[in-house]
């Protein structure tokens, strides 16, 4: 039996995988039913060609297609099309669907079970649940995403991610703004952050964002507060969120999200223990590029665990496989959270219009082949 510790994109994809391939597998998510996630919910092709392999029709789960991009500062504003058409989808949404997936392809799910921790004996890994149950199995995949297991802790974030806060929300807009929302996903840059807006399923829309915890605290400390903030500063956001309502009671936050984290793997760690999605990488979100990072992982880490690949040479194989991404996207985050970085972009891409487009290129991982 191979165990599968997180159900989110990455633990769920894996568990589809395996069990579309006659293998016994037994995925254990914490939560009973599947909530709203911190995330833009931008899904791009490749995420897209994923989910697809493994059966899952997003159009048919009601996604919204996205084909141009506009990236506003201040009073200026730039648009470029994609080059491809991605897609968006609330992860409430998709990760329910993608486990009830899994589940009709035979994997065993267990919703509500939280995984304190791996415990390796006599060389094989299992899991040990809330409650003291121990469960044994033939290959471990570690995909709590943002959470960590006790002794399986990530690298710490950096200085830069260590300040940083995200937030989330849903938006019903006026009319208008839909109508100028539709086919869109928009980036605004403001000072130290960044705010994503797209419409998901059901004519929301979601609005995710990066920022400090200084500003926050200038900004009151409060939702609300930082809102004012940010609108105050961006006319584009302030048009767009004029006579909006918010859809969630409270933002979902998060703090201290390790971006740019690559696992490098070492010898210590057990050798039938494999890491995929956040729990393998963690890229700079206005990449919008998470999810197929979560999904490209799962599939390798499923063909690791099918042929006997040793965890370690996975996990080189990956981070040599993402570092080239992972360094662009962490590059254009740092630069994309100055000042400086941001008029420079701006004018970069006014002078050559290709260049939203090769940036968004960069940035993508490309779909590797998998071992046989
Ligand atoms: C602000 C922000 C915006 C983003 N925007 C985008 C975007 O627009 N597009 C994009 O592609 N990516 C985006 N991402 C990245 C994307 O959300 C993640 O990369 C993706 O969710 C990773 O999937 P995962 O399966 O690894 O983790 P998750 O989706 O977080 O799933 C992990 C699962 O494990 C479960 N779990 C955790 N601990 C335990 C435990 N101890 N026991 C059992 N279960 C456990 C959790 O409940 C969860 O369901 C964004 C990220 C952030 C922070």
């Amino acid at each position: 039996m191979i165990l599968v510790a997180g159900g989110g994109l990455a633990g769920a994809a894996a568990a589809c995988d395996l069990a579309q391939q006659g293998r016994p597998v037994t995925l254990f998510e914490r939560e009973r039913v599947a909530r709203h996630k911190i995330c833009g919910e931008f899904i791009s092709i490749e995420a897209r060609r994923h989910l697809a392999s493994l059966g899952l029709d997003l159009d048919a789960l009601g996604a919204v297609a996205i084909e141009r991009v506009r990236v506003a500062r201040g009073s200026s504003l730039i648009e470029a099309a994609l080059p491809f058409t991605g897609s968006s989808l609330t992860r409430r949404r998709l990760d329910a669907a993608l486990l009830s997936h899994a589940a009709a392809s035979g994997a065993g799910i267990r919703t509500g079970c939280l995984v304190r921790r791996t415990v390796t004996e006599s060389g094989a890994t299992g899991l040990e649940l809330d409650g003291g149950e121990g469960v044994r199995g033939e290959g471990v995949l570690l995909a709590t995403g943002k959470h960590d297991l006790r002794g399986m802790r990530r690298s710490p974030p950096g200085r830069s991610s260590r300040s940083q806060l995200c937030f989330k929300s849903y938006f019903a807009l006026l009319q208008a703004s839909r109508t100028a929302l539709e086919g869109h996903v928009e980036l605004m840059l403001f000072r130290d952050g960044y705010a994503g807006l797209q419409m998901v399923e059901g004519g929301i829309a979601n609005l995710c964002l990066v920022t400090t915890s200084d500003r926050f605290a200038h900004a009151g400390g409060d939702w609300r507060g930082l809102l004012q903030s940010l609108t105050a500063e961006s006319a584009h956001l302030r048009h767009r969120l004029q006579g909006a309502t918010d859809r969630l009671d409270r933002p979902l936050s998060i703090a201290r999200v390790p971006y740019g984290f690559l696992h490098r793997g070492g010898e210590e760690a057990p050798c039938d223990l494999y890491r995929l999605g956040d729990q393998m990488a963690v890229i700079p979100s206005f990449t919008g590029d998470g999810m197929s990072i979560a999904l490209h992982t799962a599939k390798q880490a499923a063909r690791a665990v099918l042929t006997g690949e040793a965890a370690a040479a996975y996990h080189e194989r990956m981070h040599r496989a993402l570092r080239p991404q992972m360094r662009i996207a962490s590059g254009l985050s740092a630069l994309g959270r100055s000042t400086g970085g941001q008029v420079a972009l701006l004018l970069g891409a006014r002078l050559w219009p290709g260049l939203i487009q090769r940036l968004a290129i960069a940035t993508r991982v490309p779909d590797l082949p998998v071992l046989p």
